[in-house]
């Protein structure tokens, strides 16, 4: 059979072949379809402004083609309905989106769209126009970039709203776009989108974002566990109405109005559990989660939903710790539930959410929804809060901007968690916050202050990890300030700027000893203090600034003996120039044998055939025939890593520009180290047994077997060399049709090695 081992990048031809008076058809049926889900918001003269904002757009774009072959124009018709259908917004919003591409990609201007529909539309279509730009250029750029567009977002929520629909539909029509490309759009998507539409309370649009996400970086497992959701829908379809008959009776007697229904969870998450859990797919116990969604009066929602609450964990056991209420405690992106797991029939584990209407439709369409339902909800402060926060960061921010990107996805898009101060005064934090944090949190002269805190009166240190509920006293003292260690384990923005902040300030005021020692140095041998001779002096110590070299003089890094070696030339010095450096070696590819000068044919870049030096990842350790990319590292060449990398979205998002399509070529001489856990029953042969298949039958080498037994089980890691996927993939299919074992999996992680 022929080597599997080559991946071959599909070109998807355009199947989109309508003549020009059809297309002009369809264009004008997706316009109506637009108008007619825009129809309850329209007041007097809105259809009018829509429609000459869709006919603006269609003219700009009457030239362009979307990679599918279809006219431009239907991409912003496309985002514009998932605006007003999915998301709720309105008019202008609307016209907004209908002309969000067109100043980034056409000959209209600001100024033509100012003069036709005026300034509060301008500055989103403005605010549009940078985020575009965004994604495209540098990292440190890219960052600067976000940062910017940050600030637009907090003018107006919209934009951001808005371009979460422009993302979602640029991945649902993503396949026809180059196998590159798409890579990059998906990792960027999960990196950074799918948390901000978390974050703005769109969870139907998360879901999706991530699900289609996972289609094109894992398009294996993505595949896999559709098909398994598919083949066991039946089944689970009866479980579903089983659990759910006796709790309808209950709640249908007690009085309420409500609908009750089971909802698969998405294939993103499943995918997780399996991961994280390292279980497989029929382990999963949460597939699926029972939604309760009351029709209650607003004063009477949050009663309504304990006693349902009560009424469901009389006919089903509750696990107490599964006992989530968002009711009291809103998340900070606006959402409100019960959510309890219960124990359902034949002893299988169940969530349950429970909410109502109002709810349910803020948790669909997050803050475009709650305008609907302002009154009574202190949502928008939350908004503003949050806003408030990352203006704040923003306001006081000279970071470098990649680490900026980091922070702004750690303190602002993760989930967070509630503690209280001493006087009960709830704050909300990122999760994984320590007690530092929370001293930051309060005021920043007493997160500099902190040398420890009490949690429920317990004295804790600084790097304490604080769980939701923690009631936290801070300790402080004057003697106290910032070291370089806190940045290691705080992780708000607020405290790591802070921090940086004082630490600055901590090395300029060092830094000006060492300035003045170095200056009276100067002096006695007659040299002028001139930035000629700082400059030299720099060059010749390699730091990266005058500042670093004052600095290091005062803490004595640098004892300037060597300035007797300096010559003088009137009152200019010149030191000896440091001889140009040998390019490093490239490091060892990680545990891989025969690593020889071959290593380097065995991959084929872009479209050329050159070959380049590089190295296989450590953390996720690919072999021929996995789907791979090669990313260009910074004094280490190119380094391989796999698509399904646990740092691939990552690696992407930030660093596009530094990615390259990666593909094999044939190669049976070289073999890879990759590893392979095995769970089964415990037996006297089992050993025997799995050795015989490996290096008996395949002949594969082995490098290391471990094998741990209890209970009757055993669960062993086995290293081994194999050529290619196409290997791994029969030794791993062999060793499965062995009696008694159970499981299979290939290790990805460092514990290779
Ligand atoms: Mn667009």
């Amino acid at each position: 059979m022929e080597s599997t081992q080559e991946i071959v990048v599909k070109e998807v031809l355009p199947v989109y072949n309508l003549n020009a008076e059809q297309e002009k058809k369809e264009i004008v049926r997706h316009y109506r379809a637009l108008m007619r889900s825009l129809r309850p918001k329209l007041k007097k003269g809105d259809r009018e402004l829509v429609r000459q904002a869709f006919e603006m757009a269609a003219e700009a774009h009457k030239t362009m083609r979307r990679k599918s072959g279809e006219p431009y124009i239907l991409h912003p018709i496309a985002v514009a309905m998932i605006c007003v259908e999915e998301i709720g917004l309105g008019v202008r919003s609307t016209i907004c989106a209908l002309l969000h591409d067109t100043v980034e990609d056409t000959d209209l201007t600001l100024e033509d769209v100012e003069q036709e529909f005026g300034n509060e539309i301008t500055k989103i279509v403005d605010g549009l126009t940078k985020i575009s730009s965004v994604m495209d250029t540098n990292t440190s750029q890219q960052a600067e970039n976000f940062k910017k567009i940050l600030l637009t977002l907090t003018d107006d929520p919209r934009v951001i709203l808005i371009k979460l629909a422009d993302r979602l539909h640029n991945m649902r029509t993503l396949e026809h776009m180059k196998r590159e490309k798409q890579l990059k759009i998906a990792s960027e998507t999960v990196w950074v989108y799918a948390p901000l539409a978390h974050r703005m309370g769109l969870y139907n649009i998360k879901t999706e974002l991530e699900d289609l996400s996972m289609k094109y970086m894992e398009p294996e497992n993505y595949k896999e566990i559709a098909r398994k959701l598919s083949e066991t829908k039946r089944e689970r379809t009866r479980y579903i109405n089983e659990f759910i008959r006796p709790l309808k009776e209950k709640i249908e007697a007690a009085g309420f109005q409500f609908e009750i229904y089971g909802r698969p969870k998405s294939i993103h998450s499943i995918w997780n559990k399996i991961k994280k859990k390292g279980v497989a797919f029929e382990e999963v116990y949460d597939l699926f989660a029972i939604r309760v969604i009351l029709d209650s009066p607003q004063e009477k929602e949050k009663e309504h939903c304990w006693k349902v609450y009560s009424l469901i964990t009389d006919e089903y056991t509750p696990s107490p710790e599964r006992m989530r209420d968002w009711l009291s405690n809103p998340k900070n992106n606006g959402y409100e539930a019960l959510h309890t797991t219960v124990m359902g029939p034949q002893g299988k584990w169940v969530e349950v959410q429970i909410r109502s209407k109002r709810m349910n439709e803020i948790a669909e369409k997050g803050l475009a929804a709650h305008f609907k339902y302002k009154e009574g909800t202190n949502l928008e402060d939350r908004f503003d809060k949050w806003f408030g926060q990352i203006r704040e960061v923003l306001g006081s921010q000279d970071t470098d901007g990649v680490d900026f990107l980091q922070d702004f996805k750690t303190s602002f898009l993760a989930e967070e968690i509630y503690v209280y101060t001493p006087k009960g005064e709830v704050k909300m934090l990122p999760t994984g916050s320590t007690a530092l944090d929370f001293a930051f949190s309060i005021h920043s002269a007493i997160g500099s202050k902190c040398i420890g805190a009490k949690v429920h009166h317990k004295l804790v240190p600084l790097s304490h990890k604080l769980r939701s509920g923690d009631q936290i006293e801070i300790i402080t003292s004057n003697k106290q300030k910032p070291t370089e260690d806190w940045l290691k384990f705080v992780v708000t923005a607020k405290a790591k700027t802070k921090i940086k902040d004082a630490l600055r300030e901590e090395k300029r005021k060092i830094a000006d000893e060492g300035k003045y020692i170095l200056q009276r140095k100067m002096e006695n041998m007659g040299a002028a203090y001139n930035t000629h001779n700082i400059e030299e002096l720099v060059q010749f110590y390699k730091v990266p600034s005058a500042l670093d070299l004052h600095y290091h003089i005062a803490t004595k890094l640098i004892d300037l003996r060597e300035l007797k070696e300096a010559t003088l030339y009137g009152d200019r010095i010149e030191l000896p120039k440091p001889k140009p450096q040998q390019p490093e070696p490239v490091a060892d590819a990680g545990g891989i044998k025969n690593s020889s000068k071959k290593d380097s044919e065995l991959i084929i870049f872009g479209e050329s055939s050159d070959k380049i030096m590089y190295q296989l990842a450590k953390c996720c350790h690919p072999i021929p025939g996995d789907d791979v990319f090669g990313f260009v590292s910074t004094g280490k060449g190119m380094i391989i890593h796999r698509t399904a990398c646990p740092n691939a979205p990552q690696l992407m998002a930030n660093y596009g520009h530094r990615v390259v399509k990666t593909k094999w070529v044939k190669n049976k001489e070289i073999s890879f180290l990759t590893g392979l856990r095995i769970i089964g029953l415990d037996d006297v042969g089992v050993v025997n047994k799995i050795t015989n298949v490996i290096s008996g039958d395949l002949r594969i080498n082995i490098s290391g077997l471990s094998i741990e037994s209890r209970e009757g089980m055993f669960e062993g890691t086995i290293k081994v060399f194999v050529h290619d996927k196409e290997e791994l993939d029969e030794l791993v299919n062999r060793l499965k049709s062995l009696q008694g074992i159970e499981k299979v999996d290939r290790l990805d992680t460092e514990s290779v090695t």
